[in-house]
């Protein structure tokens, strides 16, 4: 079942809602897509686990970042179907969470899928991909820097070292001035560490800090999870101030929980000694104690 509706007055942006029956369950899978610019070849489309990117070149088919949860790859096959005929030719995962890279087992097996050779080992030994053969798994994988496509398509993957994990993908669109920042900028907050899946709370603000160094002429960014604003295009929303005000964040964190250590306070007691409410008021500090605790082990050596 697939239904359309358009959102506000002058725009593009859609909703698709993919009706699945399984067994007695029936569960409403809706994605809403919307354009992040006035050239309308960078959408994101959200619902279903992480933001998806889409970019569509000029000659070279879709490239979609992230494919959301198991089971979304449907819904969001059908939404790029509303925007263009050209299919889906590449797939970016930016790291190896299931609401990530979940969807990459809808597409077909000529579609191209690329990610950092971390996230593509891990990926290769965790459900619904380990013992499927090679059915969703990246094909190409790199190490710090691959560049794809060219002129205003082009595409450039970084990885500056671990932080959500350790194999996460900054995804920039040099030519329109974009990037796709993953979980590695989840949520204007405290981060999720995944340590099981190589993330550093100790390493994060020098990821962070190697991104916001290295990376020039990005205006606005795709975060991981932050919701967007209603319309389309989307007008705003976070931008490159946002990733390093985000980094000064987890610099400053990380700063605090070394001084606790060294100081000899407790996990609680150094949560208690933040302090970066006043510094950071929109922030969220809901992962505080839990990565209070991950770099209070990783500074131990556990
Ligand atoms: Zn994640």
């Amino acid at each position: 079942m697939l239904r359309t509706m358009t959102l506000g007055g002058l725009t593009t942006a859609a909703l698709v809602a993919l009706a699945v029956t399984g067994g007695t369950a029936q569960e409403d899978r809706t994605v809403a897509m919307q354009s992040l610019d006035v050239r309308e070849n960078l959408y994101v489309i959200s619902g279903g686990g992480g933001h998806t990117a889409a970019l569509v070149t000029e000659n070279d088919g879709v490239v979609l970042v992230d494919t959301k949860l198991a089971g979304w790859g449907q819904p969001i096959l059908k939404t790029v179907l509303l925007i263009t005929d050209q299919p889906v030719t590449l797939i970016i995962n930016t790291h190896t969470h299931g609401d990530h890279v979940g969807g990459n087992l809808d597409f077909p097996a000529n579609v191209e899928i690329v990610a950092h050779e971390a996230t593509a080992t891990r990926m290769r030994s965790m459900a619904p991909f380990a013992g499927a053969g090679a059915v969703g798994l990246p094909d190409r994988t790199f190490t710090d820097r691959l560049t794809l496509l060219q002129g205003k398509d082009q595409i450039d993957l970084y990885h500056f070292g671990a932080g959500h994990t350790d194999g996460d993908t900054v995804v920039v669109f040099p030519g329109i001035g974009m990037a796709h920042l993953g979980d590695l900028f989840a949520v204007m907050g405290t981060p999720y560490i995944d340590v099981a899946n190589g993330g550093s709370g100790v390493a994060y603000p020098d990821t962070l800090d190697r991104i916001v160094a290295s990376i020039d002429g990005i205006r606005r960014v795709i975060p991981g999870h932050i919701p967007p604003p209603t319309g389309s295009p989307i007008r705003d929303w976070t931008t490159w101030a946002n990733v390093e005000e985000y980094a000064r964040f987890n610099r400053d964190f990380l700063d605090s929980v070394r001084a606790s250590k060294a100081a000899g306070r407790s996990v609680d007691d150094a949560v208690a000694a933040l302090d970066l409410q006043t510094r950071y008021p929109s922030y969220t500090m809901d992962r505080a104690a839990a990565n209070v605790q991950a770099i209070y082990d990783e500074l131990d050596g556990r």
